[in-house]
């Protein structure tokens, strides 16, 4: 990997691991979910880097895709198993990383944190998809849990915050072989027994497909910004709200829905409401893997 771009994916894993610290000083029962956004959006520009995504703030058995609405008045409650994904990107070059946060002891962090950190140990070029996933699901059945099985980790590349091919979280027989440069992330989900999840029908995460067009001046407008400052990454609709009126970002985006020019990522929900904690890690593959997205200290 060219120097220059290892010290961009540096970069921008350190100040995601900051924002992390920063945050875990006021998490509590009672914080608005929006607040918290609101706080993570300002530490990552205040700090240098971009996001690479709108935090995902996915409360007990919302897996992600939750980022507050703009009015959103949800509270963070006692004993909710609350994930915080946070992206965070150099030029491009992205940092993912994801904790759980609970008020209370949850065996199911303890287990979510412990699986990844085993993942993580066999992380070195050469190591398969299938070999990952086989760590992941015997971590998580030798602690009496089990996962989401339709979410995966995934590799990351220039602007690209979920590349090919999906890191199962399962036994599987994909017998890729990361090497030496690869940037990956790895996300197991963990719940009491596996589970899944399903789409849900809000929405509130967009992300550029095409140009299209289209009539209103402000949906051309909120698409070249989609496309122009957001890289084709993921945005929240209330990010647009400090640029155009309420009203008219939702015809926008209804129009650009109907032609396809912006994806949607609806919230994700376990199907039988199952609470989920979720770890994740951002890991340059080499002989002497780089976690990015942690501190030195931590
Ligand atoms: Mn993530
Ligand atoms: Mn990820």
């Amino acid at each position: 990997m060219d120097k220059e771009v290892l010290e961009k994916y540096r970069k921008a894993g350190r100040i995601n691991a900051e924002v992390r610290k920063e945050i875990q000083k006021i998490l509590k029962p009672g914080l608005k979910i929006l607040d918290l956004a609101n706080r993570v959006d300002d530490l990552i520009e205040k700090k240098g880097a971009r996001p690479a995504f709108p935090v995902n703030i996915s409360i007990n058995d919302v897996a992600a895709h939750y980022t507050p609405a703009v009015n959103d008045a949800t509270k963070i409650g006692e004993g909710d198993l609350v994930k915080i994904d946070i992206g965070t990107h150099i030029d491009g070059y992205i940092g993912d990383m994801a904790f759980t946060y609970c008020s209370q002891p949850s065996h199911l962090i303890t287990a979510s944190e412990k699986v990844l950190e085993k993942a993580i140990k066999i992380i070195k070029p050469g190591v398969s998809v299938s070999e990952i996933g086989t760590v992941i699901e015997e971590t998580a059945k030798a602690q009496d849990v089990g996962v989401i099985v339709n979410l995966t980790g995934h590799t990351l590349d220039k602007f690209v915050f979920h590349g090919p091919p999906s890191i199962l979280n399962i036994k599987n027989d994909i017998q890729h072989k990361f090497k030496e440069g690869d940037v990956i992330a790895l996300e197991p989900f963990i719940t009491e027994s596996n589970g899944q999840i399903k789409n849900s029908g809000t929405v509130e995460i967009y992300r550029y497909m095409m140009d299209r067009p289209v009539r209103l001046t402000e949906a051309r407008n909120i698409l070249k910004l989609a496309r122009d400052e957001y890289h084709s990454l993921p945005f929240a609709k209330r990010w647009l709200y400090k640029k155009f009126s309420p009203i008219k970002v939702s015809l926008a985006i209804r129009q650009l829905r109907m032609v396809e020019a912006l994806e949607e990522y609806p919230v994700l929900k376990e199907i039988e409401g199952k609470p989920i904690a979720q770890s994740e890690h951002t890991i340059i593959v080499q002989d002497k893997p780089i976690v990015t997205t942690r501190l030195s200290d931590d």
